[in-house]
């Protein structure tokens, strides 16, 4: 059977579906209101739903369609990462980063990653498919439902490349700010990318203030061809030219993501590079130390990432470092995923 996920039904489905079962369609606000405000997306718990509208419901839709299969709690602070088993038995991950008053989700957008970037763990077997609209809002109510709280910003940094998977992300972007669905302000979510160029455009296109991540890795595409494979790869002036007009159309500020890796990206000359970079671009420079993972790369000294901090903020940029959260264990994006297949492959 063909079944939507309940998460990402629209007012109009929830209607030709009530119609269908006799009952009047103004009851679509009702169930849209469970999801929306109360946050509760199992039928079973819209207690104030008569029961054999419950029973359809459950019946119709993936209402949930994934479970949380395991966790990863970090002792040094409140960050969770939950790996989510979905319907067809794959798997993603999703971060659940409290911090003071504030709550922080880092969510995934497909199962793998097509663009396979050598030290990332997400990608280690190429795209399995695409997450729908539905899951990547499954996603976001698991977090909330785990902090116990509503979210305030939302990070699109999870498993794969989101704007190759344009139209079940901006389906979901668009649920995620509209009015009558969970009215977040897309300053507060960031979606973030690889470069892939045709996506940036799309997301620009859309002149909604979404902010925009790129993850550069390297001041030049020479550097950055020994890290990202050529098959999804664009030139970086490409790049900066559509992450550029993306800034224009939607008035934000774009931020390079630099992922350090020890002798390969960390001099002091790439860093004065990429400072120089990014204030041509009027960009934000944010370091990620590597996680290490199965791959050759290593995470650079102490020492070397502070020396490339130094340089790239003399140069006028401005420079932040990704606060390091999470289990050791599994801190890497797809590390958890990664970590299950093996166990699963080897029974
Ligand atoms: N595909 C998108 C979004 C997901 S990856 C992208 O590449 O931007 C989000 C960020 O996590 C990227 O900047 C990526 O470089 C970084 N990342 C992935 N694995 C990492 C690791 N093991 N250590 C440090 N950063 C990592
Ligand atoms: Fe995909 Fe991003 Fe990982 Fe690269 S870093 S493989 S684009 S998830």
């Amino acid at each position: 059977m063909n079944r939507n996920f309940l998460a990402g039904a629209s007012a109009a489905e929830l209607k030709t579906f009530l119609t269908q079962q006799g009952q009047p369609a103004f009851r679509a606000k009702q169930i849209l209101d469970w999801i929306c405000q109360k946050q509760v997306l199992d039928p079973e718990e819209m207690k104030n739903r008569p029961a054999p509208l419950r029973a359809a419901l459950k019946e119709a839709f993936y209402a949930p369609s994934c479970r949380v299969a395991e966790r990863a709690v970090s002792a040094r602070d409140e960050v969770v990462k939950l790996r989510l088993e979905l319907f067809d038995k794959e798997s993603v991950e999703l971060v659940v980063i409290p911090a003071g008053e504030r709550l922080t989700l880092c969510l995934s957008t497909q199962v793998g990653c097509p663009v396979g970037c050598r030290f990332c763990a997400s990608g280690v077997n190429g795209l399995v498919r695409n997450l729908k609209a539905g899951e990547i809002i499954e996603e976001f109510l698991t977090g909330c439902a785990e902090a116990g709280r509503k979210c305030d910003n939302i990070v699109f940094m999870g498993i794969g490349e989101g704007l190759m998977n344009f139209e079940e992300l901006s389906r979901a972007l668009d649920i995620l700010t509209s009015p009558e669905y969970f009215n977040m302000s897309p300053r507060r979510i960031t979606v973030s990318t690889s470069g892939f160029v045709p996506g940036i455009l799309k997301l620009a296109a859309l002149e909604k203030e979404f902010t925009l991540a790129i993850s550069l890795h390297a001041p030049d595409d020479e550097t950055r061809a020994g890290i990202i494979p050529d098959k999804v790869r664009y030139p970086i002036a490409e790049i900066l030219r559509a992450a550029d007009i993306c800034r224009d159309r939607t008035g934000r500020l774009y931020t390079l993501e630099y992922t350090l890796l020890a002798g390969i990206n960390d001099s002091v000359a790439q860093a004065e590079a990429l400072g120089h970079l990014a204030r041509a671009h009027r960009a934000k420079i944010n370091l990620i130390p590597y996680n290490e993972t199965d791959s050759v790369f290593k995470r650079p000294s102490r020492e070397a990432i502070e020396a490339f901090e130094r340089a790239a903020a003399a140069t006028g940029a401005t420079v932040t470092r990704r606060v390091e959260r999470g289990a050791k264990s599994a801190a890497a994006c797809g590390q958890l995923r990664v970590n299950a297949m093996k166990k699963e492959s080897a029974q």
